[in-house]
């Protein structure tokens, strides 16, 4: 083939044009395999007819080109972010977000967390609505996994309080009452999914380990969090569509309207549990969240990149009115906890942070600058602790570490926006 193409390349006939075309792909592996110069120096010497020929046959072609070329010489400059970065100077765009934050918006602590994570994460997830193709999985996926415990947790505890009246603080409950709501619980969810199982076995094993952590974990609050009660479960704000799916009948259909840093937003989300407490000054509240993935350390949720308990305790003292003593994440794996109180009225393993209430405000603080941030447009793609692995915007985002360390030193910190 090499050969007739070569022979051929002695006239123009189509007949000739045919044979190279088709002799061309191996001419160029060969090539590149063996004389790499060679075709170096041919593209180089090609390059200014080539790009001649474009520019007349195709020069919308050319033009992509050139832009794609540009977007990345901006990307990569040691510039502050602009808007290939993600930061927004479309004038009609920025109106639509000024008129959209945070009048018209009902921020769920998902949004404002993935925010604080990565901007470009919220601008993808949130505003383009961009959706990452499902993967088909054998296993529990993280978020099979979460809905599974949430909901067993749900029915354990509901049921319990609807038996019994109102339930009692936890160390009142006997074992055989846990134990025998836990299974009935696991029972039911297991029979409402039975048809998402794609291995019996596999789903029967997987089934079985959550029953068994989530049983020494209600075994171990019954124990060490004795003086606590669970008063509500699943209490709902703003849901007005999804009120009555697994919500507390205490549960509002409205958004709950709180200050951040400033300014008015408003909330909605479902609180996975409320506990009251004796305190001082008569039954005080706190907000628990059940996690079965990563937790951030405690001293990053303190600097704002994980809000979700400060929203939550803001949420509870509006929609109550009681005094709020804090947030626990209540780790079902590791069975462990996360405290972010007052004090840690429940002596309960984890750090409580000092200076609750001035924490409590620079969280807020945070949420106030990542509202103006979304407001101003700023949708930088520099994420403020890394890339998490599972990011399904990877592949679109253009994000580097040369690019970020160019960027970041210069953008300043995650939605940091006007005070004005
Ligand atoms: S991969 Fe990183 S930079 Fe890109 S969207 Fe995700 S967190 Fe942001």
């Amino acid at each position: 083939m090499f050969n007739a193409a070569l022979l051929a390349a002695f006239d123009d006939s189509p007949r000739t044009q045919a044979a190279f075309g088709a002799a061309a792909p191996a001419l160029v592996g060969w090539t590149a395999e063996h004389c790499p110069e060679l075709l170096c120096r041919a593209c180089q010497a090609a390059a200014p007819a080539l790009v001649g020929w474009t520019a007349e046959h195709c020069p919308e072609l050319l033009c992509r080109a050139c832009q794609g070329l540009f977007a990345a010489h901006r990307r990569n400059a040691a510039e502050p972010p602009d808007a290939f970065d993600g930061r927004l100077d479309d004038p009609g765009l920025l109106e639509g977000l000024a008129s959209t934050f945070p009048r018209n918006w009902v921020f769920s602590a998902s949004h404002l967390n993935s925010y604080a994570r990565c901007p470009w994460l919220f601008f993808a997830r949130y505003l383009l609505k961009l959706e990452p193709l499902i993967q088909p999985e054998v296993q529990m996926t993280p978020t099979d996994r979460g809905r599974f415990c949430h909901a067993v947790l749900y029915r354990v505890l509901s049921s319990l309080r609807q038996r019994l009246g109102s339930l009692p603080p936890l160390a009142e409950l006997s074992e055989e009452d846990l134990t025998a709501g836990l299974a009935e619980a696991v029972a039911a969810e297991k029979q409402r999914l039975a048809a998402a199982a794609v291995h019996s076995q596999l789903w029967e094993m997987q089934v079985q380990y959550w029953h068994d952590l989530l049983r020494a974990y209600l075994l171990d609050q019954r124990d060490t969090d004795g003086a606590v009660r669970p008063r509500y479960f699943e209490l709902g704000f703003g849901l007005s569509d999804r009120l009555g799916e697994r919500t507390d009948p205490a549960s509002v259909r409205e958004p709950v309207t709180i200050d951040a840093g400033g300014q008015e937003i408003r909330l909605r989300g479902k609180i996975d549990r409320v506990d009251e407490l004796a305190g001082q000054d008569g039954p005080a509240l706190m907000a628990v969240d059940y996690k079965t993935g990563y937790i951030l350390q405690p001293g990053r949720m303190l600097e704002g990149l994980d809000v979700q308990l400060a929203l939550y305790i803001k949420a509870l003292e509006v929609m109550f009115g009681k005094p709020v003593v804090g947030g626990a994440y209540h780790d079902l794996r590791e069975n462990c906890h996360r405290l972010f109180t007052v004090a840690d009225p429940l002596k309960t393993r984890g750090d409580a942070p000092k200076e609750y209430s001035q924490q409590l405000a620079l969280m807020m603080d945070c949420v106030g600058r990542y509202v103006r941030g979304m407001r101003e447009g700023r949708f930088d793609a520099l994420p403020s602790a890394g890339c998490p692995s599972w990011c399904p915007y990877r592949s679109i985002c253009h994000y580097s570490d040369h690019r970020a360390r160019r960027k970041g030193t210069l953008a300043g910190s995650a939605g940091e926006g006007s005070d004005g």
